[in-house]
């Protein structure tokens, strides 16, 4: 199972990767020639993962995950093999080709192998990622990242916040304009939400009516006017035939907590507080 969600993370972080594309890893493997920035990139991912670099460029081809050891040992071999294939056969042959043939043929590494092209990688990568209704991440992504930013604290010392938004009074919308109406402001609700924030910054749908916004380097204060902005934002948007506020909480890294599970229940205390003090407004925990 650990492995399992592993494997799931990785995929989500080298699709995320603007520097993990196929074009880096053919010219790696010598597909084609590499120019001087991807010489560069290279050479400092190289320094800075060390085997693991390795790890990744298998994981990239295979989806699976070899050992730091074992990966290094693959990649050699199947880089030796490429070079014999491309020479018997006069042409080039590359680098997902050689891994598969290398793979399946003479290691056994991979069983049943599927062929598929990246566009449809995307789409999984979409369908696991995304929320249907609200097309925002979902949980699953949510943790991911929370992870990601964790690291990156350990490793940098870089703060980041968190806010945790739930909509006041949502089933009275529900029960007043029906079902159907509470989806539409679920979406309408969310795309405020969203395009109120940075390029970085990741909004998830937490639950149903519950979103929680990852805020890369930004400390408490930045983060309150943020929160208070999409406070603002809401109300003033629905302040129509439907009424719709929201309350939120927000917790720091790492001045509230520094795991992904205290961070995500400070900030639920503090939305705890928003609510009992009357709702639509922010606390900070
Ligand atoms: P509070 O201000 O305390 O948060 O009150 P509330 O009514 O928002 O909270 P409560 O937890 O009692 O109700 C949440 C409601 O959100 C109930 C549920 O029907 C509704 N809801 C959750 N998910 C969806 C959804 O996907 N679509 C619609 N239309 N409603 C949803
Ligand atoms: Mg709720
Ligand atoms: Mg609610």
């Amino acid at each position: 199972m650990k492995k399992n969600n592993d494997i799931k993370n990785k995929l989500f972080e080298l699709l995320n990767n603007e520097s993990f594309t196929s074009k880096f890893i053919s010219g790696i493997a010598g597909d084609r020639i590499q120019n001087d920035k991807e010489k560069e990139l290279f050479e400092k991912l190289l320094l800075e993962t060390g085997g693991d670099l390795y790890v990744k460029l298998l994981f990239y081809i295979t989806h699976q995950i070899f050992d730091i050891e074992k990966a290094k040992m693959l990649w050699d071999e199947i880089i030796n093999h490429k070079e014999y294939l491309s020479k018997t056969l006069k042409r080039n042959v590359e680098i997902t080709v050689a891994a598969l043939d290398y793979l399946t043929n003479i290691k056994d590494e991979i069983k049943n192998p599927k062929l598929i092209g990246e566009a449809f990688i995307g789409k999984i990568a979409e369908i696991t990622s995304v929320d249907p209704l609200t097309k925002l991440f979902n949980r699953h992504y949510l943790y991911v990242k929370m992870d990601e930013e964790i690291k990156r604290f350990k490793r940098y010392n870089t703060t980041f916040s968190i806010l945790f938004i739930d909509i006041d009074n949502f089933k009275h919308v529900n029960d007043t304009y029906g079902h159907q109406q509470g989806d539409e402001v679920l979406k309408k609700l969310s795309s405020i939400i969203n395009n109120s924030l940075r390029d970085l910054d990741i909004c998830a749908r937490y639950g149903g009516e519950e979103f929680i916004i990852i805020l890369p380097h930004t400390d408490i204060n930045l983060a309150k006017e943020i929160a208070e902005r999409i406070r603002s934002g809401v109300e003033n948007y629905f302040s129509g035939n439907i009424k719709i506020t929201i309350s939120i909480g927000l917790s720091n890294c790492p001045t509230s907590a520094t795991t992904k599970k205290n961070l995500i229940k400070q900030a639920d205390n503090a939305l705890y507080i928003s609510k009992n003090k009357g709702k639509n407004r922010v606390t900070i925990k």
